[in-house]
């Protein structure tokens, strides 16, 4: 490999370690010329496998393309959309294989997108999904609603509780 300080055309391993639970070799490389050190890492290219048959090796970058496009105008800053990024591409090498359908790169999207923001969410799972219809949305919607009812439900009664937990202590 190439030494990246002063391009000489050849380095020479002097260190190298297993990370990430095998699934990432770290080397440790030094330049006979100039004499500096640099790491390398080595690592599955995990493929994408799209409708067509074609594949391609995935991209985190192309994962940020597409949510950064369905958050645009959303209060949703780079930060969280590099997150969500990082945690698609955690679940989709969880699998272990060596080859991933686009359709699940799609569907670990979904999850933490709806997490992140929900009209982000739908427009997301508009094109995703291809909803064709209104119902198709006004389902959608009518499951996003249900998810928010439950948690207000489960943060109403924790207020509940508090409230009147307050309400006994000023009575004594
Ligand atoms: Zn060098």
């Amino acid at each position: 490999m190439r030494c990246p300080y002063c391009r000489h055309a050849d380095s020479r391993v002097v260190d190298s370690r297993e990370a990430d639970d095998g699934q990432l070799i770290r080397r440790r490389r030094s330049c006979p010329e100039c004499g500096k050190r640099f790491t390398t890492h080595e690592e599955a290219v995990l493929a994408v496998v799209k409708r067509s048959g074609v594949t391609e090796p995935f991209s985190r970058i192309k994962i940020i393309g597409g949510v950064r496009k369905a958050c645009q105008g959303r209060p949703v800053d780079e930060d969280s959309i590099a997150l969500l990024a990082q945690k698609v591409e955690e679940t989709v090498r969880a699998k272990g294989a060596a080859e991933i359908p686009s359709h699940d790169v799609g569907l670990a999207i979904l999850g933490p997108l709806r997490d992140l923001d929900e009209v982000a969410y739908l427009r997301f799972a508009s094109v995703y999904r291809s909803f064709d219809s209104l119902a198709d949305f006004e389902r959608e919607i009518e499951t996003l609603r249900a998810a928010a009812r439950a948690r207000a439900g489960a943060a109403g009664a924790d207020g509940d509780a508090g409230a009147a937990a307050g309400a006994a202590g000023r009575t004594n």
